[in-house]
């Protein structure tokens, strides 16, 4: 029967992806991407030559029917994101959700997520956690902030490079500047970089070194 597969694929080093994704890939009917020329990449590099289209924030709520309907037709659809797993702060649970209602069956890989290396790079306790994805920029970003100041587990936060220092301020503000976390920057790529310490030192660090690239935030729950 045909479905739709979730795959994961590679945060920065093409490498990291699975046998079992690249013979899905292969194998599908469509494959749906968030950016087809980004897509590109990754499947000319494994010599994937399945069709594409594309599925974005932009058009997702439109075209979840007509996806569906080519599911239920007999043609097996691939969705990928640009980076990681779909539905992971990008597209993908709109589909997920249609296609549940519609009896349509889902298969989700396993593989690649930038949080996942960063949580357990950090040396911060990965028994509990909670992800926050990225906290809103400006409108209820303050009432986030507070609701998080009293979790004890450990946090796990996504953020441009753009907002990394008043993230990091607003969270000592929060939080308190002794709370301990961790910056995890470019994963996988040639400039990889871990910075460990408390909310006040990191946000010092990346005021003298302006950090680039792609930035997952660790930081430890409260303590008694
Ligand atoms: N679906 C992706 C996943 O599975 O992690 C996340 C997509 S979200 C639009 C992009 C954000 O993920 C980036 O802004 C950054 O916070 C994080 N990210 C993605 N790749 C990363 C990398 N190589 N290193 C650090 N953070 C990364």
């Amino acid at each position: 029967m045909s479905k739709l597969y979730l795959v994961p694929t590679p945060i920065g080093n093409l490498r990291d992806i699975t046998f079992r994704a690249v013979e899905v890939l292969g194998s599908v009917g469509l494959i749906l991407a968030e950016d087809t020329r980004q897509a590109r990449k990754l499947l000319n590099h494994y010599d994937i030559n399945s069709p594409v289209q594309s599925h974005h924030k932009f058009n997702e709520h439109k075209s979840v029917e007509a996806i569906c309907s080519k599911i239920l037709t007999g043609t097996s659809v691939a969705l990928i994101s640009d980076a990681g797993t779909p539905g992971i702060s990008d597209p993908g649970f709109l589909l997920i959700r249609k296609c549940i209602e519609k009896g349509i069956p889902v298969e989700t890989l396993p593989g690649p997520v930038a949080f996942i290396p960063a949580l357990v790079n950090s040396g911060i306790p990965c028994d509990r956690f909670c992800f926050e994805g990225f906290i809103p920029p400006k409108k209820g970003r303050n009432k986030r902030l507070s609701l998080l100041a009293d979790e004890r587990r450990t946090m796990i936060l996504y953020e441009s490079p753009f907002r990394l220092v008043r993230t990091l301020d607003d969270l000592a503000g929060s939080f308190g500047s002794d709370r301990k976390a961790c910056v995890s920057r470019e994963l996988t790529k040639i400039y990889e970089e871990n910075i460990r310490g408390t909310l006040v030192s990191l946000a010092g660090y990346f005021r003298e070194h302006a950090p680039k690239g792609e930035i997952v935030i660790i930081v430890a729950g409260k303590q008694d």
